[in-house]
């Protein structure tokens, strides 16, 4: 049997971690029941590698089964959803891990928080934790390579004119990329980028706007009052709480949603993987609160396994 522990599947300093983090040791004496299931594909992880497999497995006809270990976090105008960029809060961390300073952990309690932090020796790894994976943090910075770039830095086989013509339109159309609007980058909220921008063309370089998934709209009506802080204020770095943000969790997984054929679990937590022997492969799997406490282990037998989870 191919056996990947526990350990191995997590990673290094963050096994370690986890396994030092475990919301209540107590809990480990505790009985919970085990279930067992079949499903036809299991994906682990639901950023974009997830997202998108999940979707255009289900647009094939394909049922399929999504495990993410963070919890959901819905938006909407003056939700409080997201954790403030200012005020530290229990949905900083996820529960696995919390970073240190001056030698001391600053986590205040478990969660399943935004930010999973992996430290090791050299260098803090930040990942996000949440239906939407990294597209729940991620800035959305969206820009496409030119040929000789793309040609330079990708894998041959990967044909430029195809990935030009067909999927980098089909994803900006998913996105509703937008570039800001000069409104918004005109405002006194937005002076210091004002300042860079003319920084940039003083020293002789091309200035150009980045698209980004992100509907202005919800940003203007910010500054109109319309709605509490989050673009406008630095908060986004943390999610984006108002909404108007076109992330994995409202795109393409709300659209394999629609398709009937996906399950999406969140605060799943899978802990080990093994193949079975006969091909397939079993997933272990922790169903848990949002403060981590295991309520459940779950064994999933799958032919088909998409490692999405970074
Ligand atoms: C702060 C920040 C800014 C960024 N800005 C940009 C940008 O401007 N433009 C850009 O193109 N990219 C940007 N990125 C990068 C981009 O977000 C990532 O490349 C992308 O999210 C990776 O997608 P993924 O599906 O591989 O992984 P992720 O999006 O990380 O998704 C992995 C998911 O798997 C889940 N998971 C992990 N382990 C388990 C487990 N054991 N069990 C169950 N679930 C699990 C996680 O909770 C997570 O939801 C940024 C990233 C960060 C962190």
């Amino acid at each position: 049997m191919n056996k990947f522990n526990r350990r191995k599947f997590l990673g290094g300093a963050a096994a370690v971690a986890a396994s030092s983090a475990v919301p209540n040791k107590s809990e480990a004496a505790l009985w919970r029941r085990t279930t067992r299931s079949e499903e036809r594909v299991v994906v682990i992880g639901s950023g974009f590698g997830g997202g998108i497999s999940a979707l255009r497995l289900a647009q094939a006809g394909v049922k399929v089964l999504v495990l993410e270990k963070g919890r959901w976090w819905p938006t909407g105008p003056n939700s409080d959803t997201f954790p403030s960029a200012t005020v530290l809060s229990k949905k900083h961390f996820f529960y696995t891990a919390w970073p240190e300073y001056g030698g001391f952990r600053i986590g205040l309690w478990p969660y399943a928080g935004i930010l999973e932090a992996i430290p090791s020796p050299s260098h803090t790894i930040v990942s996000a934790c949440g239906v939407g994976g990294g597209s729940l943090v991620y800035q959305g910075m969206s820009l496409q390579p030119d040929e000789k770039n793309f040609t330079d830095w990708f894998p041959a086989g990967i044909d430029y004119q195809e990935m030009d013509q067909v999927y980098y339109p089909r994803v900006a159309e998913m996105l509703e990329l937008q570039t800001a609007p000069d409104e918004l980058i005109n405002s006194t909220t937005y002076k210091a980028a004002r300042i860079f921008a003319d920084r940039v063309q003083q020293a002789g370089y091309h200035l150009t706007k980045i698209p980004m998934p992100i509907d202005w709209q919800f940003a203007l009506d910010e500054l109109d009052g319309l709605m509490k802080p989050s673009y406008t204020n630095g908060d986004c770095a943390l999610g984006v709480k108002n909404g108007g943000k076109h992330s994995v969790d409202v795109t393409y997984i709300d659209q394999a949603l629609a398709t009937g054929n996906v399950t999406v679990e969140a605060l799943h937590h899978v802990r080990e993987i093994e193949k079975d022997a006969d091909g397939s492969w079993l997933v272990y799997v922790d169903r848990t609160t949002v403060y981590g406490t295991v309520l459940e282990h779950k064994i999933v037998k799958t032919p088909t396994l998409i490692r999405a989870c970074s």
